[in-house]
């Protein structure tokens, strides 16, 4: 049976354009999402922008335009990065499309019928900058710690969404991993914030008045986080006649996210899905926070990186590598942006590139006539590579994507060892046959690394594997057959190409 594999980045918030944090979880996703296409699962990548709520209005009228022009350019800057990053998703969802107001109304009337919600007043603190209600405690010499200014003092009449009813189920749902929560350590930091008193949250503001009309009372707007959560399920037509995505793929198998989200999305999103009596979600897994070079990214200190730049000089698919390839996913780490050069160089330059060329030179230059029948792999390398698939899938499996890229490229250092070893460029003449068993091995192993990549540089694998006249054949076949080892004739169609990375 085909196995569907729905997966999702949190929809971004316009205020802001994008940089590096965005492009890390998208580019972490979009693999993830590739990868399960290529073992064949059914797979449908949603990403899209959050648009609503009063600090979008804000910044908008600081540059004299209506919040829809604001939302409609911001919007655009997302999508064509997604382009120039190669992103495959399935949908794009923003919060100002209809379809998803539909559905976001139906949502929160559904929490309504279901006695989830109460209408209150709220006498308290909030910021703008993190659209979130604060308490004394959170604050920071009565400043939010995160945007280190005064939060408002705002009392409002809201709708409260009774979280008490729900916070015991999902606490046990964590527990149980019924909602796997990744990776470990966020784990315990949700059951942790069980431990403190969860308190019942608005779904509502008044006196905002970019957001989504709640439904049975015009004068409030749906709590910009609650609007943006649920489009989750107003991108699959929740609440709309066509609705047969929703019935096909949800819950969510894979929600990613940074950290600083993961309250949202671990305990009000599955609690406000057990009221309305929807699925809640499979699998949530939180990456974590990087410095660049070692200091945070910040305009002031000027280290901000634009990954335009980085496709504009590299090329998508070295981006992507070098933006995933940085630390461990999952954990917080550094990103050496002033090694950049060093790493595409290293890795990609040297490394895959001219592992690619010297082969393709080298075979190119061989008397095939003096080869008779078929050659015969190295046992050893078989084992190898083997090895390295077995590898590559339980690191995928378990979305230790850098992992898997180490994997794939620890394969490259191999065969560029096996020619320093071999010296096939010694054999021309001498021993023909030898040689020739050497660069189909090298050709081989080069077809396994082209399609470990596959979901990480998908344009590379391409390449490669057009190179050596195989991506029209090979790319029809099943994820199951690509990945044996291969004995092929010595009649292959090798192309003299273009560098695949050209060194800085
Ligand atoms: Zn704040």
């Amino acid at each position: 049976m085909i196995k569907k594999f729905y997966i999702t980045t949190p929809i971004y918030y316009v205020n802001d354009k994008p940089h590096l944090g965005h492009a890390y979880t998208t580019i972490a996703a979009d693999i993830l999402a590739r990868y399960h296409r290529f073992i064949g699962d059914e797979v449908f990548f949603l990403t899209g922008t959050d648009e609503h709520g009063a600090k979008v209005a804000k910044s908008a009228e600081k540059v004299g335009k209506t919040p829809k022009q604001f939302c409609d350019e911001i919007s655009a800057l997302y999508t064509s990065l997604w382009d120039a990053l190669n992103i495959s998703n399935n949908d794009f969802i923003r919060t100002t499309d209809q379809r998803h107001e539909i559905g976001a109304k139906k949502f929160i009337e559904k929490l309504r019928e279901a006695d989830a919600i109460y209408e209150g007043s709220y006498e308290g603190l909030y910021c703008t900058g993190c659209e979130k209600f604060l308490t004394e405690k959170e604050l920071v010499d009565g400043k939010c710690p995160d945007h280190k200014i005064c939060p408002d003092k705002i009392s409002e009449k809201n709708y409260f969404f009774k979280l008490d009813k729900y916070a015991k189920k999902v606490q046990e749902l964590i527990e149980k991993d019924k909602i796997k929560i990744e990776p470990e350590n966020i784990r315990s930091e949700v059951l942790g914030l069980f431990k403190q008193e969860l308190e019942n949250f608005s779904v509502s503001r008044e006196k905002v008045a970019w957001g989504i009309k709640v439904p049975w009372d015009e004068s409030q707007v749906i709590y910009v986080w609650v609007d943006a959560l649920s489009n989750y399920i107003t991108a699959l037509g929740y609440g709309s006649s066509n609705d047969a995505n929703f019935k096909k793929y949800w819950p969510t198998d894979l929600h990613l996210m940074g950290k600083d989200i993961i309250k949202f999305h671990a305990i009000y999103w599955p609690a406000m899905l057990l009221a309305a009596k929807l699925a809640v979600p499979k699998h949530i897994f939180a990456n974590g926070y990087f410095t660049v070079n070692g200091q945070k990214m910040s305009k002031t200190i000027g280290n901000v990186i634009d990954p335009n730049d980085l496709v504009k000089k590299y090329g998508s698919d070295a981006a992507r590598f070098l933006i995933i390839s940085q630390f461990p996913f999952g954990q917080d780490g550094d990103v050496k942006a002033e090694k950049f050069d060093e790493q595409f160089n290293a890795n990609l330059a040297n490394g895959l590139g001219n592992l690619v060329s010297r082969v393709t030179a080298m075979y190119l230059k061989l008397d095939l006539k003096k080869c008779k029948g078929k050659v015969l792999e190295n046992k050893e390398v078989v084992r190898l590579v083997t090895n390295a698939w077995k590898n590559y899938e339980k690191f995928m499996e378990e979305n230790k994507i850098d992992q898997s890229l180490k994997t794939t490229f620890s394969l490259v250092k191999f065969a560029n060892e096996y020619i320093s070893v071999e010296k096939p460029w010694e054999l021309f003449g001498k021993d023909d046959e030898k040689c020739a068993l050497v660069l189909c091995n090298l050709i081989e192993i080069i077809r396994h690394i082209a399609w470990m990549i596959y979901p990480f540089l998908p344009e590379t694998a391409e390449n490669i594997l057009t190179q050596f006249s195989m991506w029209d054949e090979e790319s029809k076949l099943e994820y199951a057959k690509l990945k044996k080892w291969k004995r092929f004739d010595l009649d292959l169609q090798v192309k003299k190409a273009q560098a695949l990375f050209p060194r800085i």
